[in-house]
């Protein structure tokens, strides 16, 4: 079968363009990953999930992709909340890499074929900086190395920002070292009671965006297919990656593709941690199961805004019940193929409410009796990481506020079976009525009794 032409909005040139991979036998893609200093929200999930099916789908067209996705674990924030619970920054890091790993898990998101921490690959960025002030386009001052803006004329490309623009927008409070208010940190001093290193410019630690440099390089090479990551990273953090990559390995771009999912909103404002409007995914997941988050996060195109809301989770818990019921739990060949109109539309440009609503059609051919379309939908849903339980596994999901669990469910039926049998249809009923106090439903077939919670 003919592979589909990808196609994807690219930042870079405002556009949609056929996707042309630089080598097709090796596709490389490097997504920026969370700031490990606490819990991931939902706004930080959309990312999560985004770029899973993006990998998803490259896997699906592509022989061989590599997929990286780093952890930020040096930060000042990460350094003031370790410092006020006492504790080192590698344990507040792993703790919280742990909790992100969690998250992830829930989510359905594979894991990226490598997942580099900063601190890892200090010596990579050291050797990055030193380059860069060799070529003339980084400076020492006062015990920092600064990237000198000037010296990098296509600064602003990405974001689609003037140099003059810049200029006033970087106005406020300019360090006195500072060549250029524009100019950015590479390399920073610390003091004794701050985690740091030792490099040429005394002991210290890394800027941000310079990490990502570094650990892209390390993975994918100087220049690579796609670099993804949230709206709110286009400036600064992608435009000083590209000016940092670009001018240490003399190329005119470090990644081909940019591509940028939009924001979680709540009521339609921005859900941040600064605003105090987030919801955890840990909060989340004490009331509904990641697969009706991850369905909740795949219903607007991943460059839109998308609207939080506990009701959006209820309509997805109830869309994925209709998909499952639809699948059922005979075996499925998974050697079928994806759905073509469902691959036409996540490969526009990951228009996955297209996709989304044409799994609902599958499912609706499986109802009018299309077997041939069952297996067809499970294939085609794995692509957006969705259906990979049995319909039996879904309906059971055990909810925390249940208050019964399925091995009490299936004793409770087998006593109302008896009573039936025995024509005691008031205690049958009693029992039923039991079941349904604790949110299940019955479904009396010939020879046995289906139950599903909700
Ligand atoms: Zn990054």
């Amino acid at each position: 079968m003919p592979k589909p032409a990808l196609r994807f909005y690219n930042t870079l040139n405002r556009q949609k363009d056929i996707f042309t991979p630089i080598d097709p036998d090796h596709i490389r893609l490097y997504v920026c990953g969370p700031t490990v200093y606490d819990r991931i929200h939902i706004g930080n999930a959309r990312p999560v999930v985004v770029f899973d099916v993006l990998a998803r789908l490259l896997r699906y067209v592509y022989p061989n992709v590599t997929y990286v996705r780093n952890i930020t674990d040096i930060d000042d924030k990460i350094n003031a909340r370790a410092a006020e619970r006492g504790i080192t920054i590698r344990k507040l890091t792993n703790e919280t890499t742990k909790y992100f790993h969690n998250d992830c898990r829930a989510l359905g998101a594979i894991p990226p074929d490598h997942e580099p921490r900063a601190t890892d690959h200090i010596d990579g960025m050291i050797a990055m900086i030193e380059t860069l002030i060799t070529r003339g386009h980084a400076y020492e001052a006062e015990g920092h190395v600064l990237f000198d803006v000037p010296s990098f004329p296509a600064y602003g490309k990405l974001s689609g920002r003037s140099t003059d623009e810049l200029r006033a927008g970087a106005r406020v409070e300019v360090a006195p070292y500072k060549k250029s208010a524009m100019d950015f940190v590479l390399w920073k001093p610390s003091d004794d009671d701050t985690p740091g290193w030792d490099s040429p410019w005394g002991r210290g630690r890394p800027g941000w965006h310079i990490e990502c440099s570094a650990m892209s390089r390390a993975y994918l090479g100087e220049v690579f297919d796609i670099h993804g990551g949230g709206l709110d990273l286009i400036f600064p953090h992608h435009e000083n990656e590209i000016c940092q990559s670009c001018a240490a390995h003399d190329h005119t771009e470090m990644a081909r593709v940019w591509m940028h999912n939009g924001y979680v909103t709540v009521s339609g404002e921005k859900m941040s941690k600064s605003l105090g409007n987030f919801v955890t995914m840990s909060e989340l997941l004490d009331k509904t199961r990641g697969e009706v988050i991850r369905h909740s996060l795949l219903q607007a195109q991943y460059r839109g805004p998308l609207d939080f809301s506990y009701d959006a989770m209820t309509e997805s818990e109830a869309a994925l019940s209709g998909l499952y019921r639809a699948l059922g739990d005979a075996p499925i060949d998974m050697d079928a193929p994806v759905d073509d109109a469902f691959l036409e539309a996540l490969s526009d440009d990951l228009n996955t409410p297209l996709a989304l609503a044409r799994l609902h059609q599958l499912a609706n051919m499986v109802n009018r009796g299309d077997e041939a379309a069952r297996p067809v939908l499970k294939r085609s849903a794995e692509l957006l990481g969705l259906l990979s339980d049995t319909a039996t596994a879904w309906f059971h999901h055990s909810r925390q506020d249940d208050g019964i669990d399925d091995a009490s469910i299936q004793a409770l039926i087998d006593q109302r079976r008896q009573a039936r049998a025995d024509r005691n249809f008031a205690e049958a009923d009693k029992i039923r009525d039991e079941l349904t106090a604790h949110g299940i439903t019955l479904e009396d077939k010939a020879d046995e009794t289906i139950w599903r919670r909700g």
